[in-house]
Parts: C-alpha cells; sequence; structure tokens
C-alpha cells in the first residue's frame, strides 16, 4: 500500500506533536512530507532531524535561511521554504494527501483555504478559519472536492454522533450540545478576575494546549469561537447549539435527535483521538490514549453556564447570528487581546472590554471574497490596538 503523504501545519506546536505521536504509531500507512513553523528554529530542526521530511517551512525568513543552515550542516535534505508561499505550497502541491492545519489564529487561514482548493484531506484543528471565512470555506470544500475533518475535539465529537458525517442521520438532528470544562477559573471569586496572570489562565485543569487556546479556555470564548465554527461545519442554526458545561470533559459533545436520543462521544481528554479519528477516517486508528476508566472517573456533572463570568460567550453567539463581518472582528480582536494579555499588558479583564469596543464599531457586511475577509480583520486589529493602548497597565 502507497503511504499517504502529509504536511502537518503548526508542527512544533500542541497538536503539531500529538498528531507527530499518532503518525510515529502508523509510519507503514503515512509519510511525513512537510512540517512547518512560525520562528521556532530549534523546534523545527530536531522534528525534520527525527522525520526527515521533503519539505520544511518557517514563515519566518531569517528562520528559514538559519534552518536551512543548520540542517545542511548536520547533512540533512530537507528543502526549506519560507513566508505564506512557502506554507502554501505544501499546503495544496500535487505530491500531497491530507493536511494537519494546526497553526494558531488566523495566520493558519491561507494555507487552510489553499489545501481546500486543491482538494485535499483537510484535518482542520485551525477554528480562527472557519470563523473568519465560514462560507467562503464550506463554499470551496464542496467546489473543489475536498474532505474536511474536524479535529477540534467537540466538533470531531459531533461528527461522530452524526454516524461519521452522515447526511440520513443529520436530517433528524434537533440540537447539537457543545460541551465545555469551564477552563481553571470556573470557580474562582469574581473580584480576582482581574489579577489573574498569564500563568494561571492558562493551567487548564484537563487539556493540555497552547497558550492563546488557553486563554480562550479560561474566557470561555474557545466555546464561542466553537459555536461559530459548528454552524458552519455542521449547517445548522446557532439557535440549535447549547453550550453545556461539563467540567471533567470526558464527555466531548452530544446530539439530539428528534426521537428523543442523545448521542455522545467520550474519551480521555487528549487530542490524540480526534487526530486518529482524522487521519485513518473512516477506518479506526490506535492512538495511544489509555481506555476511559468510568469506575476512576466516578461522575459526570453539568452545571449551567456563568454567564456574568463568560461574558465572551453572549458576544460570539451576536456574532454567530450576524453578517460575516462581525465574526471576523471578534476573532481578531481577541487575538489582539489575548497576545496583550500573554504579554502582561492588560489585565484578564480587559480582554472582553477591547472585544466589545471593538465589536461596537464594526459594520456588520457579508464577506465574500479572501481580500474582504482580510480587510475586515485588518481594520479589526487596528482598532483593537487603539483600545488595548487605553486598557495599558
Ligand atoms: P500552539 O501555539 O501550541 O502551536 C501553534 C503552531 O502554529 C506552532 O507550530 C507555531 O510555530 C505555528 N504558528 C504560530 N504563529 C504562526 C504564524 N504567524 N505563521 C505560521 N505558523 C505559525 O497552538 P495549538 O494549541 O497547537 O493550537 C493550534 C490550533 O489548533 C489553534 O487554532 C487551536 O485553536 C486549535 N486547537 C488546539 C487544541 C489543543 O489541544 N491544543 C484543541 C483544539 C483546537
Ligand atoms: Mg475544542
Amino acid at each position: 500500500m502507497t503511504r499517504q503523504k502529509i504536511s502537518i501545519l503548526g508542527a512544533t506546536g500542541s497538536v503539531g506533536l500529538s498528531t507527530l505521536d499518532v503518525l510515529a504509531r502508523h509510519s507503514e500507512r503515512f509519510e511525513v512530507f512537510a512540517l512547518t513553523a512560525n520562528n521556532n528554529v530549534d523546534g523545527l530542526l530536531s522534528l525534520c532531524k527525527q522525520y526527515q521530511p521533503t519539505f520544511a517551512v518557517m514563515r519566518d525568513e531569517q528562520a528559514a535561511i538559519q534552518l536551512q543552515a543548520e540542517l545542511r550542516a548536520d547533512g540533512f535534505k530537507s528543502e526549506v521554504l519560507s513566508g505564506s508561499d512557502g506554507l502554501n505550497h505544501v499546503a495544496s502541491c500535487d505530491q500531497v494527501d491530507m493536511i494537519m492545519a494546526a497553526i494558531v489564529g488566523a495566520a493558519g487561514l491561507e494555507s487552510s483555504l489553499a489545501a481546500a482548493q486543491a482538494g485535499k484531506r483537510v484535518l482542520l484543528a485551525n477554528k480562527e478559519s472557519l470563523v473568519m471565512s465560514g462560507a467562503l470555506f464550506m463554499r470551496t470544500v464542496k467546489e473543489y472536492g475536498a474532505e474536511l475533518l474536524p479535529i477540534d475535539s467537540e466538533h470531531n465529537a459531533i461528527f461522530q454522533c452524526l454516524a461519521n458525517g452522515s447526511t440520513e442521520y443529520a436530517k433528524g438532528v434537533t440540537k447539537i450540545l457543545l460541551t465545555g470544562s469551564g477552563g481553571p477559573l470556573r470557580t474562582l471569586p469574581l473580584d480576582e478576575l482581574q489579577s489573574v496572570t498569564p500563568d494561571q489562565a492558562c493551567a487548564h485543569p484537563n487539556w493540555d494546549m497552547g497558550r492563546k487556546i488557553s486563554v480562550d479556555s479560561a474566557t470561555m470564548m474557545n466555546k464561542g469561537l466553537e459555536l461559530i465554527e459548528a454552524r458552519w461545519l455542521f449547517d445548522i442554526h446557532p439557535d440549535q447549539i447549547e453550550i453545556v458545561v461539563h467540567p471533567q470533559s470526558t464527555i466531548h459533545s452530544m446530539v439530539q435527535y428528534v426521537d428523543g436520543s442523545v448521542i455522545a462521544q467520550m474519551g480521555n481528554p487528549d487530542m490524540r483521538i480526534p487526530i486518529a479519528h482524522g487521519l485513518g477516517w473512516p477506518e479506526r486508528l490506535s492512538s495511544g490514549v489509555a481506555d476511559l476508566d468510568f469506575v476512576a472517573q466516578g461522575q459526570f456533572d453539568f452545571v449551567p453556564l456563568d454567564r456574568e463570568r463568560f461574558p465572551l460567550v453572549a458576544y460570539a453567539e451576536h456574532a454567530a447570528r450576524s453578517a460575516g463581518s462581525v465574526a471576523i472582528a471578534l476573532n481578531a480582536a481577541n487575538e489582539i487581546a489575548v497576545e496583550h494579555f500573554l504579554h502582561e499588558l492588560i489585565g484578564f479583564n480587559d480582554i472582553p472590554l477591547v472585544i466589545e469596543s471593538v465589536l461596537n464599531r464594526t459594520e456588520a457586511l457579508e464577506t465574500h471574497t479572501i481580500d474582504e475577509i482580510i480587510a475586515v480583520d485588518e481594520q479589526s486589529r487596528v482598532y483593537a490596538l487603539e483600545q488595548t493602548r487605553q486598557s495599558s497597565l
């Protein structure tokens, strides 16, 4: 059997490394074709030595030059590319069969879209792509015959609860129950939120993730972005998506059917489960994740969503019901606010203030092309930067 060639976009990150872990268990089936990173030369260098991909791509040009020199000095032959052209090339060239889209943030949009346009199997972890360009992205997948497999654990769970994507099953769906743990700050006294440090916000009780998505989990913006993501992936009205807080993160999401059945997907909270599912679909592959121990787990809790503590959920719900520009603005403002919070330039409670101020200045418009999407994204970042200056500590 010829091995399937995969490009891992964002290979040095949390999802990228989990993907390599699963791939290493199935080296007879898959070949690592390309590995990419932003500017982490040491991280990509050691992965290139281990996996010897055909291509290595660094977003940053100087970093690419350094990587190339270090690889050659040690006798490794991976071809080094740089910039968005390099990323788009390994996402879409003829030789590649599938892509793991695991770049964080809006920076992942272009390459995810390039893979869809080239009709590849796209394993999509980069939720921001769909938040920004949902209608265009789904249209592109259809038009070019790409195969889109959700890797975000909730969306992968929903896909599985829809009998692995069966459209017949989807007809009987009345509601999607999107679960979220509530993150590390779910029970912290409200008056202590403003002084939360980046490390506290990133200390997720169940999941080990990159820092941006960890802060998104602490604010529950992650669940808001996921609501918008689900709306596009499953072509379902936002009113039919309910956020359910489930602190143990064992049930990864559920689907309610017209006959009263509720189907849930469960497992230990480990991204290797959805990754293995996406890699193997429609077959099942081993992932290295331990079986769920129901007795040790003891209980499944469900608690109401605390809307005072998590104001960003309402902004995301609003964006999900509005024209495309609102979700783009929400995402851009959030990226700027989270970055400033992680650098300790603004406080935790300033994150919603930045986002609210950007949404107040955003006109609700449909966005049809990538250029229109990027224009709204850039404008929103300018507004967000203005607000972060006012909130600066
Ligand atoms: P991370 O920060 O650990 O890794 C991000 C990767 O993207 C790194 O390889 C980095 O080099 C690369 N990158 C960063 N900025 C870039 C840029 N400007 N251009 C090119 N590459 C760039 O992030 P992560 O936690 O692995 O998350 C990746 C994506 O997957 C995010 O969209 C996140 O929302 C989604 N996701 C992550 C998890 C998780 O468990 N970590 C779960 C569900 C979804
Ligand atoms: Mg998720």
